[in-house]
């Protein structure tokens, strides 16, 4: 017996140093404390308040605007309203791109507006050409230098449905490098059909980004009826369009990242970190982006702060996401040397559809913990799928420098009916998928605080990369 106990000691003593930490736990108690706000918080409103407080008192919050400034003393006041400890703000700074006026015209025989809307960060200015389709963006790269002189490129890629979003990757590639391959090719303008899917009248905005070295051209997108009706008419001939956009950039703007925390029982120094991004694009309201981000985070650590959570609670609401991650890169700059402390971290900036999945990418030690998780998150109908996710928009450049994500995806079949466009407003969330938001981060929330054990957050290597997404 001896001979063994010695004997195992001395195989641990050897092992030690090619295992891992301890398996991380969830405590019995802390599952059952789960279960009762998974109850609470589907009949709570507090998200929705939240969620209707920010786009109907401040609206659209373009980031550098007189509204963003609104949103970010909103979000201070409803952090000090909701209870949370200590409430801050962190400077983020930015170039400010403005938008004034947009107008597209078809020229000729078949005279008609078409409905556009520039591109954020365009350039401003009236053009006339040509217009010259491409099916999309492949197809633009590979038209030969200088056959767009004095056109207008239009690249007509539609985005289909897909509940994990996936074809904004081809439309928002072609809003992003769109415009920077239309000037390569001598184009004076670009237009592409919207990067969504609704089939109204309303148009997809969102950031394009002009190579460096490269005269920038007026860049715009239009409705997805209005593609379809540029096509028509293409099909019968030559197209002439005028476009005249008045938006441009205008200096420097600072914005705030704010920040709320509900002060750890036991652990105050350890972080469990959640949030949204309070800046949006400025035709809608920003509800499903991301006003419901924002709302399903401050009503999810509200909720768990009632249970006295053992782990610190930080509710970040970023600022300017939607011009380049501006907040999220300003965070991970000011916080890179506390890595370790940020124990996990769950986003919301996919919209307010029905979370149906979730994952983290800890280690193994902390799979038993995960899947604990996973399994308070089930009633909810949520699936643990560990093959699947991402940390989303703000907290990518913690996850970079080394701290561990989790995911809850939500169900994005609907989300580009309506974001970037002017349809994004408070009456397309559904309050109870909204609640069921709220459920699913509040469990997450409390779970990760409560967990005996990390989740894996350690500084690693620039350029390295964590987890298999
Ligand atoms: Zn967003
Ligand atoms: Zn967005």
């Amino acid at each position: 017996m001896r001979r063994s106990i010695l004997a195992s000691a001395l195989l641990l003593c050897v092992s030690m140093p090619l295992q891992a930490a301890s398996p991380t736990t969830i405590p019995d108690a802390a599952l059952t404390t789960a279960a009762t706000l998974r109850q609470q918080a589907l009949a709570d409103d507090t998200g929705w308040k939240i969620t209707e407080s920010l786009t109907t008192e401040v609206g659209p919050r373009l980031a550098g605007s007189q509204a963003d400034a609104r949103a970010v003393a909103w979000a201070q006041a409803k952090f000090k309203e909701l209870g949370f400890d200590k409430v801050w703000t962190e400077p983020v700074t930015f170039p400010r791109w403005e938008r004034r006026s947009e107008h597209a015209q078809v020229l000729g025989e078949h005279a008609q507006s078409l409905v556009v809307t520039a591109l954020g960060g365009s350039a401003g200015g009236t053009i006339e050409g040509e217009i010259v389709r491409f099916p999309d963006l492949a197809a633009l790269q590979a038209a030969p230098a200088g056959s767009l002189t004095g056109k207008i490129a239009f690249v007509d890629f539609q985005m289909h449905k897909k509940r994990d979003g996936g074809d904004y990757r081809y439309g928002g590639g072609i809003r992003g490098r769109g415009p920077s391959e239309a000037i390569k090719k001598g184009a004076i303008g670009f237009l592409m059909r919207s990067a969504g899917t609704t089939p109204h009248r309303v148009v997809n905005t969102g950031m394009t980004r002009y190579e460096e070295g490269l005269t920038p051209i007026p860049a715009a997108a239009m409705s997805i009826p209005d593609a379809d009706q540029l096509e028509r008419l293409l099909a019968l001939g030559p197209v002439k369009v005028r476009l005249a956009l008045d938006c441009g950039w205008d200096g420097e703007a600072t914005s705030y990242n704010v920040i709320g925390e509900i002060t750890g029982r036991s652990k105050p120094k350890e972080i469990v970190l959640t949030g949204g991004h309070l800046d949006s694009w400025d035709l809608g309201t920003g509800a499903i982006d991301d006003a419901a981000g924002v709302g399903i985070a401050m009503a999810a650590a509200h909720l768990v702060a009632q249970q006295h959570p053992a782990r610190t609670l930080r509710v970040v609401a970023f600022a300017n996401e939607e011009q380049g991650l501006y907040g999220g890169r300003a965070y991970a700059k000011a916080h890179a040397s506390e890595i370790k402390q940020h124990v996990i971290a769950a986003e919301s900036d996919f919209g307010a559809g029905h979370v149906y999945a979730f994952n983290s990418n800890a280690p193994a030690s902390a799979k038993g913990a995960i899947e604990a998780i996973a399994g308070a998150l089930k009633p909810l109908d949520v699936a643990y799928t560990p093959d699947q996710g991402d940390p989303e928009s703000d907290i990518g450049a913690m996850a970079q420098l080394g701290m561990t994500w989790a995911w809850l995806g939500h169900d994005g079949t609907d989300y580009f009916d309506l974001h970037h466009n002017a349809d994004d407003t408070l009456d397309k969330i559904d309050p109870k998928d909204l609640a069921q938001n709220v459920a699913a981060y509040a469990v997450f929330l409390y779970l990760a605080s409560e967990a005996k054990g990390d989740f894996g957050s350690a500084p690693k290597a620039a350029g390295s990369e964590k987890g298999a997404h």
